[in-house]
């Protein structure tokens, strides 16, 4: 494992004006843990890693660093890119076989209660950043395992959940209590947790599919991508031909799974071309080795079936520019209607937070997603939220950056009470 890490750490240029801390969405810095393997000082390392990041075998396999810190390393230009993700998920690896521990970050030990709800990577991070600091933190998990998304949503082919369960405990190993089989909303309220803790951090992301809005999405057949990765129930797929209409990382993680479960044929739809697609490239790459059939510039506009689904009416597109739109638009091209046969259809065409359970807080609510100002703050001063459920960037590096962000502001909001409401409900 160390031997191959200094060769790619050697690479490194060790840049004055480091392009790819700024390409990091958790803003690792990036040289100076390159350095500390360069010298063999791996706890050293993992220690500079830990100042932004704890999941760094979690971020260092899954990110898209062709996009993210990859993108924009100096080496990239004429050559190769740093590969700057697998240095940290070997670093990462090492802390978890060396049992080096999370550093504290206060030597005071804190009396103030914080209930973390949701156990994603949003969750995880704050939960930790706090206990570093030495507040008392309780994880409340609706599921009986931690991870959220990282166990019940990223499928284990693209990230192993030993590795997650690790890093995981390293985590827990900072103190922090957890109790589980705890649904918001349901057998959890917030009147309750409201009484017990001095502030509440909301990360239990938003995995509802969008729907598609067109005719025939009622029939039988028509799955949601998220809700089948994260409960694992899948019809059978033996001899059935899928379409999956989206373009984005969830789209890959289902049609991969699907494809892996037994499916005749897979069929990823999309309304733009294999360019403006938001999945990452090496999700790309990897869907296509594995055989999975793209079609693009069509749009789905009808689901076809008596009451199972047989087939998906679609329209072919064109891609024009407009005006303050980074993005080329799709416009349906008249009288190109084709039919395309099929047994099922999933829907990956984006997810938004379970209003159901938004409705149940008396927290004030924008275009489905729950609003906080820029402290991570809902419209109560003492609850917080991030990730999914804010709308962030969906990216298990967005998310955990959501989560260490708001675990800093959890901090100022209890020691300085510099925090004042600034929204109203
Ligand atoms: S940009 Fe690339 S070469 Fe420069 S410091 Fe960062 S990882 Fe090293």
């Amino acid at each position: 494992m160390k031997e191959n890490l200094l060769n790619d750490a050697s690479y490194c240029l060790g840049c004055i004006k480091k392009p790819c801390r700024n390409g990091c969405p958790l803003n690792n810095d990036i040289p100076s843990f390159i350095k500390k393997i360069k010298d063999s000082q791996y706890q050293e390392s993992f220690n500079i890693l830990s100042e932004t990041t704890v999941l760094p075998s979690i971020c260092g396999r899954i990110c898209s660093h062709s996009t993210q810190c990859q993108g924009h390393c100096i080496r990239g230009i004429k050559s190769k890119p740093v590969n700057i993700g697998k240095l940290e998920s070997t670093i990462g690896d090492i802390s978890l076989k060396e049992d080096y521990p999370l550093p504290l970050l206060s030597n005071k030990k804190k009396n103030n209660k914080i209930a973390i709800i949701g156990s994603g990577p949003s969750s995880l991070t704050c939960a930790a950043f706090l206990a570093r600091h030495q507040y008392q933190v309780t994880i409340y998990e609706k599921y009986n395992t931690l991870g959220g998304l990282l166990v019940h949503g990223i499928p284990s082919f693209r990230l192993d959940k030993e590795i997650v369960f690790k890093n995981i405990s390293k985590i827990l190993s900072l103190g922090i209590k957890v109790k589980y089989n705890q649904e918001l909303g349901k057998n959890l309220l917030i009147s309750d947790l409201e009484k017990k803790y001095d502030a509440i951090y909301l990360g239990i992301g938003g995995n509802i599919s969008n729907n598609m809005n067109i005719p025939g999405e009622h029939l039988k057949g028509v799955y949601s991508a998220n809700k089948l990765l994260e409960t694992n129930n899948h019809p059978d797929y033996k001899d059935k031909y899928i379409i999956i209409n989206g373009g984005g990382n969830v789209a890959m993680d289902i049609s991969r799974t699907i494809k892996r479960l037994g499916a005749k044929e897979v069929t990823i739809v999309y309304r733009r071309s294999k360019n403006e697609m938001p999945v990452s490239q090496e999700e790309l790459i990897a869907a296509e080795k594995e055989g999975i059939k793209f079609i693009y510039q069509t749009n789905i506009i009808k689901v076809i079936g008596d009451s199972n689904v047989e087939g998906i009416e679609c329209l072919k597109t064109n891609l024009v520019k407009e005006k303050n739109n980074p993005r080329l638009v799709p416009i349906d091209i008249e009288n190109s209607n084709h039919i395309i046969k099929c047994n099922y259809l999933i829907k990956a065409i984006g997810s938004h937070p379970d209003e159901n359970i938004l409705n149940t807080l008396d927290l004030t609510i924008n275009n489905s997603y729950l609003q906080v100002n820029e402290y991570n703050q809902t419209s109560k001063p003492y609850i917080f939220a991030g990730g999914d459920l804010i709308g962030t960037k969906k990216t298990v590096a967005n998310a955990s950056r959501s989560g260490r962000d708001a675990a800093y502001n959890i901090i100022k909001y209890l020691e300085e009470k510099e925090i004042t409401k600034t929204i109203t409900k």
